[in-house]
């Protein structure tokens, strides 16, 4: 790549770049959150269940409206279990963000222990050393503030094509007894759209591990496909029992890229132990969940298919800017033989990398020119990109109108900050 940089015209991107700022573009590709589009499709939700008498009212009776609950309602499990691939005893459906699931379980596990075990704050305390989670990366932001903000110390492994470096997570969980969790999305992962193989996660099961080690394995995109190639999710829970680790799986999802992004349902899915640990924990921070929007979701999907139906309709809005990212990608940065990018499946997300040092001059340039990226390195743990050259692509939520030119702009940005850095 470095190379190749010294054969851009230098001028002429400058020039570019110039032309580029004086458009006074005001773009944004940071977050992946889903399009206005995207939201309306979901909007029958806004008059279910409606007040019609006894609309509130579940299949086996119960009054909704009331508290209680707290592995949420029947109906909407028995349509998740199915698209999730786990048992419905084995599944909760919860409040409207899986990241809140994800951190209630770190935190129960810091504060109480899990398994049996010593709570992972005692362990840290009596040892001087801190918990720490295996974090593939680049990864999920979000993820890697949850260990931050509770204190536990991240240690990236480079994720491949097919899921990270077993060989060094293996050799992690043999030296270091202090390593308690790892942090896995299965399933078009955030951001490189990696699809874990069923190798590999029997691999991951199986591996000797501290007997509270956990895997949170975060389903966030398991039914956001992109092509015809679905990758469906794996039953890990059954692979794990087979494994001979049943409790090592705490399984998320959500409906936050189904139906509302702030007003969805999450899903908790683990073995009858993890279960009643999480229960036995949470039940002194609610009396139950949002069981009208439980109520609600699983009258408007009415079964999984439903679900399936929704997700192409989400399909026919993203596919096409997914396919615009590749297109600018391909034309702007092919030639020039700087820069790679993934061909995401399903998921949310494109992973940029430009060369060695220049992805925080990039997105500096971008955002002189108009054009939001997410930082540099937040895909790291600690922010902290060792090669610098990572940068994130989120091209949900701008219409198309504003992604082209988005994308061209950042196409710019990217071979100038190579030019200027080939010509130093
Ligand atoms: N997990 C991953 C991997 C994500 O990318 C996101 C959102 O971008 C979330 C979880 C957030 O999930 P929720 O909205 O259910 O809290």
């Amino acid at each position: 790549m470095t190379a190749a940089a010294t054969a851009l015209d230098l001028a002429a991107l400058e020039q570019q770049y110039a032309e580029l700022k004086a458009q006074n573009l005001a773009l944004d590709l940071t977050r992946g959150k889903p399009s206005a589009d995207q939201l309306d499709l979901s909007n029958a939700l806004l008059s279910l269940p409606g007040n019609e008498s006894e609309a509130w009212r579940a299949a086996d009776g119960t009054d909704t409206r009331n508290y209680g609950g707290l592995s949420g309602l029947a109906e909407l499990r028995a349509i998740f279990a199915e698209l999730l691939g786990v048992p419905v005893d084995n599944l909760i459906a919860a409040d409207n963000a899986s990241l809140s699931l994800m951190h209630d379980t770190i935190a129960f596990a810091m504060l109480h222990g899990i398994g049996g075990e010593q709570p992972w704050a005692t362990h840290a305390a009596e040892s001087g050393r801190p918990v720490k989670f295996i974090c593939p990366t680049p990864g999920y932001d979000r993820h890697f503030g949850i260990c931050e903000h509770l204190g536990i110390e991240m240690i990236p492994v480079p994720m491949g094509q097919d899921g990270p470096d077993l060989d060094q997570v293996r050799a992690l969980l043999a030296q270091d007894p202090a390593i308690r969790g790892m942090w896995v999305v299965p399933t078009y992962s955030n951001p490189d759209g990696v699809v874990y193989p069923e190798s590999a996660v029997r691999e991951l099961l199986a591996m000797p591990a501290a007997p509270d080690f956990r895997i949170w394995w975060d389903n966030a995109y398991a039914l956001h496909h992109l092509t015809d190639t679905e990758h469906p999710p794996l039953d890990v829970l059954a692979l794990a029992e087979a494994a001979g680790n049943p409790d090592r799986v705490l399984v998320f999802a959500s409906t936050s890229k189904i139906t509302f992004a702030g007003a969805g349902v999450s899903f908790l899915a683990a073995s009858t132990g993890n279960l009643d640990w999480y229960r036995s924990h949470a039940q002194f921070r609610t009396i139950g969940p949002d069981k009208v929007n439980q109520l609600r979701h699983s009258r408007f999907f009415a079964d999984a298919d439903g679900v399936r139906a929704l997700m192409r309709q989400h399909r026919d809005l993203l596919a096409p800017k997914f396919a615009l990212v590749q297109q600018v990608l391909t034309d702007r940065l092919g030639p020039a033989g700087i820069a790679s990018w993934t061909v995401p499946e399903g998921g949310y997300f494109v992973s940029l990398n430009v060369p060695d040092g220049t992805a925080a001059e990039v997105v500096r340039l971008a955002k002189e020119a108009g054009i939001a990226l997410t930082p540099a390195g937040s895909a790291f743990p600690y922010g902290n990109d060792p090669r610098d050259r990572h940068i994130r692509i989120a091209p949900s939520f701008p219409p198309e109108a504003d992604l082209r030119p988005a994308m061209e702009g950042l196409a710019t940005c990217v071979l100038l900050a190579a030019a200027r850095a080939g010509n130093r």
